[in-house]
């Protein structure tokens, strides 16, 4: 089997993480979620923690040379060889250069960009609800009304970006994460 090499896309709470989790399960290949490695340098108080807690807590995009550095050290791990899905990142227009930037470095393309579709005030119940059980600190009412908008300016561009590429499917994000998970199997061949 090639190699897959995988990017989500979607509004904060449509089920990036949770579908990225899986996939790279099932295909054997490492998940590269940004905001997970991000909320692991603030927890540990690393030089990239302290630069990046501020926006997150507000729902800002940490500045790009920081979230470029991350991302590019990362895809610079071995195990990446056996494919990725990245998971968060690109999130604008610059990042998504830089990993075209990057990319040939590594001998490889971006095979499919899965975009995961979802209604705005269904995803903003939903991360009100995340913030009950799992407590984050970005998972407040204004942060997460700003990360939708952020997301709306910043990285919803980046749709026409893929699609232009000819690497873009888009999947309905609604539902069972079960039935999610078919939706973007059977997307991605
Ligand atoms: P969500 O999808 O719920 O917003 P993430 O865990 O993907 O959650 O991201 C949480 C936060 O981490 C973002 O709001 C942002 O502040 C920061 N972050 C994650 N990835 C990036 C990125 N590629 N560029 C800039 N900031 C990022």
């Amino acid at each position: 089997m090639t190699s897959r090499r995988l990017l989500m896309l979607g509004p904060p709470g449509a089920g990036k993480g949770t579908q990225s989790a899986r996939l790279a399960e099932e295909l054997g290949i490492p998940q590269i979620a940004t905001g997970e490695m991000l909320r692991a340098a603030v927890a540990a108080g690393s030089e990239v923690g302290k630069k990046a807690k501020a926006r997150m807590d507000t729902g800002d995009l940490v500045p790009d040379s920081v979230v470029i550095g991350v991302a590019e050290e990362r895809l610079s791990q071995p195990d990446v060889a056996a494919g990725f899905i990245l998971d968060g990142f690109p999130r604008n227009r610059a990042q998504a250069e830089a990993l075209d930037g990057m990319l040939p470095k590594l001998g490889c393309t971006l095979e499919c960009c899965i975009v995961l579709a979802a209604d705005v005030e269904v995803l903003v119940k939903r991360l009100l609800k995340r913030a009950e059980i799992e407590g984050r600190s970005d998972d407040n009412e204004t942060s997460i009304r700003n990360r939708m908008a952020v997301y709306d300016e910043k990285t919803a561009p980046l749709i026409e970006y893929y699609n232009a590429k000819n690497i873009l499917v888009e999947v309905d994000g609604l539902g069972e994460i079960d039935e999610v998970a078919a939706r973007i199997a059977a997307a991605i061949g």
